[in-house]
């Protein structure tokens, strides 16, 4: 559906993408995963035609993105960072005016507006001012107004920052809802959590550049990152920890009485519990290091997503 291959852009002396290349299939939820500064917004907006790249190219359902401007344009919709709604109009009229914009027959934006009003869950609120809407509720409206041309890719750059938890939960569901009916979605973010949730196949990026893609099982067999198994006792003593090595046969690291086994979580659990128990080992607390995108991302770059 979207081809990006080798995608630049500076900005006087800052090289925010650095020669970018992946692939976007149909229907899939894309994330595009990294820290602040990472290059996100660049990229998206670089895609929806907000922004000029320097080099490279952007195919868009087979269409060149520099050659057909105005026909990717309607394959596309972008939900920006800023809330792009007027404060004095009403909900409904903020639609409609979007709507007008991209020149959808008043018929047919009527109902298409009634629809979308019913997916955000506002359909009760549309006649009341934008002003009186929490942030979560802007964003929900904006999303709608990305919708009204019945867009095949939504682009949706950081659409949670500064909503509160509910309305994020909302923007999952309207999101989900919408891959199920079928819109390709790129969605990016610094919040692993989202994209484990959301995303069939997500792009890491950290200044600039793709440092891995794949989806959440691909990245985690190319990551070195290990699942493992904290596990901290009243006591333990040189001969237990032996015995325990002994009977495992697994890599143990210890410090003091806490020790961590690298295993899979899954299949290895229960022996070693089993094995603790034969050592008379008192488990105090146990802890399960699963590999989430957090721990492959610094794998991969050495810093912390949200650094
Ligand atoms: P992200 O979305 O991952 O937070 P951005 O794409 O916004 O990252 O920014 C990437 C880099 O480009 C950053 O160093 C940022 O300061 C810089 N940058 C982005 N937009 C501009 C701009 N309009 N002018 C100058 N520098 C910019």
């Amino acid at each position: 559906m979207i081809q990006v291959k080798n995608l630049s852009k500076s900005f006087d002396n800052i090289h925010a993408v650095k020669s970018i290349n992946f692939s976007i299939q149909k229907g899939e939820v894309f994330g595009l995963l990294g820290p602040n500064g990472a290059g996100k917004s660049t990229t998206i907006n670089m895609m929806s035609t907000i922004l000029k790249s320097d080099e490279g190219s952007i195919f868009i359902d087979g269409n060149d993105l520099n050659n057909n401007q105005n026909h990717c344009k309607q394959l596309i919709g972008v939900v920006p960072q800023e809330i792009a709604l007027y404060d004095e109009f009403s909900a409904y009229d903020n639609l409609m005016f979007w709507g007008s914009l991209y020149k959808v027959p008043i018929k047919k934006l009527r109902q298409r507006i009634a629809n979308l009003l019913d997916l955000i869950g506002l359909s009760e609120r549309k006649n009341d001012l934008i002003k009186t809407f929490s942030g979560g509720m802007k964003r929900r409206v904006n999303i709608a107004a990305a919708l009204l041309h019945d867009p095949k890719i939504l682009f949706m750059d950081e659409p949670t920052v500064g909503v509160d938890p509910q309305s994020r939960n909302r923007i999952f569901e309207i999101i989900e809802t919408l891959n199920k009916q079928g819109i390709t979605i790129v969605y990016t973010t610094h919040y692993m959590e989202e994209v484990e949730r959301l995303c069939d196949r997500i792009a890491i990026i950290d200044a600039g550049e793709i440092v891995a893609q794949g989806t959440q099982v691909e990245l985690q067999k190319r990551s070195d990152v290990k699942e493992a198994v904290e596990i901290s006792f009243n006591s333990i003593n040189t001969l237990q920890k032996e015995k325990l090595q002994e009977l495992l046969n697994m890599n143990i690291n210890s410090n003091s009485n806490t020790i961590i086994i690298e295993c899979d979580i899954n299949k290895e659990l229960s022996k070693i519990i089993t094995a603790c128990n034969t050592c008379a080992l008192e488990i105090e607390d146990l802890q399960l290091k699963k590999v989430n995108l957090e721990a492959i991302f610094l794998s991969l770059t050495g810093k912390q997503l949200r650094d």
